[in-house]
C-alpha cells in the first residue's frame, strides 16, 4: 500500500504524499477557495479603537484573510451534516452493531441548542447530553482524575467520543486537524462599498461619510491547507495513530472506531479521508456574514 492519496483533479490523478517533519507524521490537504461568482466574502474584523470603519473585513498586513477559526466552524458543520446524512454507509463501513449506531451521532457543543438542533436531537440525528459521572454535559468531555476516567454515556451506555469530536477535537483533547489561515492568490481583491452620504444643501459628501462595509470579490482564490496529524511521539507510544480508536488507561474513549474491523492502519486513514475528510471539505460552501445578502457563497476543493 504506497503512503499516498490519490485525487482525480479536472481528469488527472494528482498524488498527496504523506510528510514526516521529526517524530510528526502529516498530511497536509491543499486547499482551495473560490469566492462564487454573484456573491461576495464578508468575515468581519473585530472591532478595533483603531479603525472607525463599520464593517470592516478581516485582514492580516492590509490583505483580506479567511482565519483559520472560520474555516473550522464550516468544517465542523459539514462533518455533522455528513456523519447525519452517511449514518447508514458509515455503519457498514466501520461494522458498527446494528444497536449501536449511535455512536456515530455528532454532539452539540453548545449547552444551549438551537430550535432546530432540538429537533434533531428527538429525531436521533443528533446525540442528546451525555452524563459524565453525575454530571450533565453539553458535547463532548472525558475527564480524569486520579483513578477515575470517565467517558460520556446516554441512558448507562458508554457513548464516548462523538465522530466529530474525534477530528476536530473537545475541550481537553486534542483532534487530529490542524488548519493554516487562507490568504488570497493575487492582489486587489477588496470592493470598499462605501455609501457616501450627499449633504444636500452643500452637494458634496458629508464629513463623516457612512462606510457599509468591505467585501471580497467573487473570483477571489484563497488559499490554505489542513493538515491531518497521522501520528505525533504521545500517540506512536501508545501505538496508535489516526484511524484508530484511542484508549485512556484501558477505556476507550473512541467507541465508534471499536468495532471496525479493518487491521491495515494505512488503509483505515485512507478510508476516513477520502470517505469523511475530503467530501465534508469539499460540501462547505457558506462561510462568513452578510448571507441574508446573498454574501458568502464559496466554492471549496483539495488541489494539489
Ligand atoms: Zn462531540
Amino acid at each position: 500500500m504506497s503512503e499516498k492519496i490519490s485525487r482525480e483533479i479536472n481528469g488527472q490523478t494528482k498524488e498527496i504524499a504523506f510528510k514526516e517533519e521529526g517524530k510528526i507524521k502529516i498530511l497536509e490537504l491543499p486547499v482551495k477557495i473560490e469566492v462564487a461568482e454573484g456573491s461576495f466574502l464578508h468575515i468581519g474584523a473585530a472591532p478595533s479603537p483603531l479603525t472607525e470603519k463599520k464593517g470592516a473585513i478581516f485582514k492580516v498586513d492590509r490583505i483580506p484573510v479567511i482565519p483559520a477559526t472560520s474555516f473550522k466552524g464550516a468544517l465542523r458543520h459539514q462533518l455533522e451534516l455528513l456523519f447525519i446524512e452517511k449514518a447508514d454507509e458509515f455503519t457498514k463501513i466501520f461494522n458498527i452493531p446494528d444497536d449501536k449506531k449511535d455512536l456515530l451521532n455528532p454532539c452539540i457543543p453548545s449547552p444551549d441548542p438551537s430550535k432546530a438542533e432540538e429537533e434533531l436531537i428527538n429525531l436521533g440525528k443528533y446525540r442528546k447530553k451525555a452524563k459524565l459521572g453525575k454530571k450533565e454535559i453539553s458535547g463532548c468531555q472525558i475527564s480524569v482524575d486520579d483513578k477515575n476516567i470517565l467517558i460520556p454515556e446516554i441512558n448507562d451506555q458508554k457513548i464516548g467520543i462523538c465522530p466529530v469530536c474525534y477530528f476536530m477535537g473537545t475541550t481537553g483533547l486534542m483532534g487530529f486537524l490542524r488548519f493554516s489561515n487562507f490568504y488570497p492568490e493575487s492582489e486587489g481583491s477588496v470592493i470598499d462599498q462605501t455609501n457616501i452620504r450627499i449633504d444636500r444643501k452643500i452637494g458634496t459628501a458629508a464629513a463623516r461619510a457612512k462606510v457599509d462595509g468591505e467585501q471580497v470579490k467573487p473570483g477571489t482564490v484563497f488559499s490554505g491547507s489542513i493538515s491531518i496529524v497521522i501520528f505525533e511521539p504521545i500517540l506512536e507510544m501508545q501505538g496508535i495513530q489516526f484511524g484508530d480508536a484511542r484508549k485512556l488507561g484501558n477505556k476507550v474513549i473512541d467507541k465508534w472506531l471499536e468495532y471496525w474491523d479493518e487491521k491495515d492502519k494505512t488503509k483505515r486513514t485512507k478510508t476516513l479521508i477520502e470517505k469523511v475528510m475530503i467530501p465534508a471539505i469539499e460540501n462547505i460552501k457558506l462561510l462568513g456574514g452578510q448571507k441574508s445578502r446573498g454574501g458568502g457563497k464559496v466554492n471549496v476543493k483539495i488541489e494539489v
